[in-house]
């Protein structure tokens, strides 16, 4: 297949590439690089089956040729990022989605969108099954993530049933591994810098609040599955092995060894939500997916990442 991949100089979009490409497909990476990075890619350049283009998603997308694929992955995805960027998060969720479903129509390729376990806000279902409409608080200060990321997938089942368009949406779960950002504000960075500094890890609020960390290798695989599965409607990715953030902080610094321990900090965002959970029973029916990389094998990987960046 020939895809384009917005937000393919991001995290997860970059892991993305790298497997499409290990496929035998041909990848279009686009990109603003507003908190992606061409580091991410930069050892896919001189490919012949990779381009990158810079272009900012909410414009028009003009891309030359055929397209087989769309996968939209263009947006800010840490809080500390979204908080920063609102209307920015906002537009990519809701002129990006519109353009890049335009694009799929127009080529008369698959979608794939990057949805959210931030859908559900802080959920009143635990674990969050797909057909839980949520609890998102719109006018909150992570509204503006959550309701692009609602109207993103109202748009592309829109798109679907109206145009005919054939969609998958995807909701991504707490994803880790090598190229998350070191200052994105995420739990992940933070902690393994802070570690790795031998730092007391900062843990906000009194460290109850739940998330269920998915290696990014898995998420990929699932993502994969689904671009090639029939499947319509949500499905949900993410690793159901769910730890509170205190336990996860002291497992940091069990592996890494640091001594400075941790310390609590009265910094939780408003609206961050105390349980996160995937059920991923129709990840493993409809995709035959489950997760296979154990938290600690994940967190090494990423622990070695960081120390090569953190120079
Ligand atoms: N968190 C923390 N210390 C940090 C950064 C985050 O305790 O230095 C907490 C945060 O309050 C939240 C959880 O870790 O409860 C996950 O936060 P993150 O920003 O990684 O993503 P979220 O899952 O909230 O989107």
């Amino acid at each position: 297949m020939r895809i384009l991949i917005t937000g393919g100089a991001g995290f997860i979009g970059s892991h993305l590439s790298d497997r499409l490409l290990a496929e035998g497909h041909t990848v279009i990476a686009m990109d603003n690089l507003i908190t992606g990075s061409t580091r991410n890619i930069e050892h896919l350049a001189g490919r012949d089956d990779f381009l990158f283009v810079k272009h900012d998603v909410t414009n028009y997308i003009y891309v030359e040729g055929r397209l087989d694929a769309v996968l939209h992955f263009a947006s800010p995805a840490s809080p500390i990022d979204y908080l920063q960027l609102p209307i920015q998060t906002l537009k990519v969720g809701a002129l990006g989605t519109h353009k890049a479903l335009g694009l799929a129509k127009e080529k008369k390729a698959r979608f794939l969108l990057a949805s959210t376990s931030e859908v559900y806000g802080d959920p009143l279902v635990h674990p969050q099954v797909e057909s839980y409409a949520g609890n998102v608080d719109p006018i909150g200060p992570r509204g503006v993530y959550d309701e692009a990321k609602r109207f993103a997938e109202a748009m592309t089942m829109a798109y679907h049933r109206y145009h005919g368009v054939d969609t998958r949406i995807v909701r991504i779960f707490n994803t880790y591994g090598p190229r998350m950002r070191l200052n994105d504000g995420r739990v992940v960075p933070n902690f393994v810098a802070q570690a790795i500094a031998g730092q007391p890890l900062t843990v906000y609020g009194d460290g109850s609040q739940t998330r269920s960390f998915c290696y990014v290798s898995d998420l990929v695989d699932g993502i994969y599955r689904l671009l090639l599965s029939d499947e319509h409607e949500p499905v949900n990715i993410g690793n159901p092995h769910e730890m509170s953030v205190l336990e996860f902080a002291q497992l940091i610094n069990r592996i890494t060894g640091n001594p400075a321990g941790l310390v609590l900090q009265d910094k939780r965002i408003q609206g961050d939500p105390q349980t996160r959970r995937p059920d991923i029973g129709k990840a493993r029916r409809v995709l035959n997916w489950e997760p296979k990389v154990a938290v600690e094998d994940g967190l090494r990987q990423t622990i070695d990442y960081f120390r090569k960046v953190v120079g």
